[in-house]
């Protein structure tokens, strides 16, 4: 087994899985009563039911044997030379994605690692990954504070959620599969809806976001940062799960034996949605 695995509170993980679960049921009733779906909202439910909800850390770690395998092919490390060992580690990781080239995909592969403080949606797996390293204050903390958790760890796992669903996430299906499901007037009225995340983070103006000490006297280096279709348009799927990740942390909140509203510390405040510019 990892060591990693002995440093790791699982309860921690058994009570990240229930806010997954409820915040996924949210978003689940919400399609169910979205009246512009017509008859996409078949595949969008197959979609989110198929979502795979990876939470923690991959089987890989606790199992000896297979933690060997997978690392029996790393390249030798020298302490003296590190630039090389940067090099071939580069080289293995690459080999290593070039080996799954026109292979199946691995639904429940992890593609990003536990200690990441992060969270993921893979749009080829249609899964989503919350890392056991972002089960932390200010995301998540231990019991009864389980509102504080539905809120933070909610809007992360709403914002994931979206993907799916988002500009690039919607053109893929229940498998993460190019297919188009959309229907033409379900795709016209999903461009026109969308358009109002684009408006409203166009809204947002480049010195509100500066950081206090950029912002006193400093320079604002690209005042057209968050203006502009071409880079709203690629930041779309950004928007869109933030601002809907909000939602959902809410409704999750309401299916949740819990039931009191939660709070949220993250990109609520111009400065986190700055961030979210400049992290996917
Ligand atoms: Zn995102």
């Amino acid at each position: 087994m990892g060591v990693f695995c002995h440093y790791i509170n699982k309860e921690y993980i058994f009570s990240a899985r229930e806010v997954v679960k409820d915040i996924k049921g949210a978003f689940r009733s919400m399609l169910t009563t979205a009246t512009w779906m017509g008859s996409a909202r078949e595949e969008a439910l197959r979609k989110v039911d198929n979502m795979l909800m990876l939470v923690g850390y991959p089987d890989l770690l606790k199992n000896e044997t297979s933690l060997e395998e997978y690392h029996s092919s790393l390249p030798k490390m020298n302490e003296q030379t590190h630039f090389e060992n940067m090099m071939a580690l580069s080289r293995w990781h690459s080999l290593r994605s070039l080996a799954r080239l026109r292979k199946p995909v691995v639904r429940d592969g992890w593609a990003r690692g536990p200690v990441e403080t992060n969270a993921f949606y893979s749009t080829l797996q249609n899964s989503i990954i919350i890392p056991v390293a972002v089960l932390q204050p200010p995301i998540f903390r231990r019991e009864p504070l389980t509102a504080l958790n539905y809120g933070a760890l909610g809007v992360v796992i709403g914002h994931e959620i979206t993907h799916g669903f988002d500009n690039s996430g919607r053109e893929r299906d229940h498998e993460g599969n190019l297919h188009e499901w959309w229907t033409a007037e379900t795709d016209a009225e999903y461009a026109s809806r969308s358009r109002c995340f684009a408006d409203q983070y166009e809204a947002f103006d480049v010195s509100q976001i500066l950081s206090p000490y950029e912002r006193d006297g400093a320079e604002v280096k690209s005042p057209g940062l968050l203006r502009g279709d071409a880079l709203v348009s690629v930041r779309l799927g950004e928007c869109a799960a933030e601002s809907s990740g909000r939602g959902w942390k809410f409704l999750g909140v309401c299916v949740s034996p819990v039931g009191v509203g939660g709070s949220s510390w993250v990109c609520e405040s111009p400065v986190g949605v700055a961030w979210k510019f400049v992290d996917v």
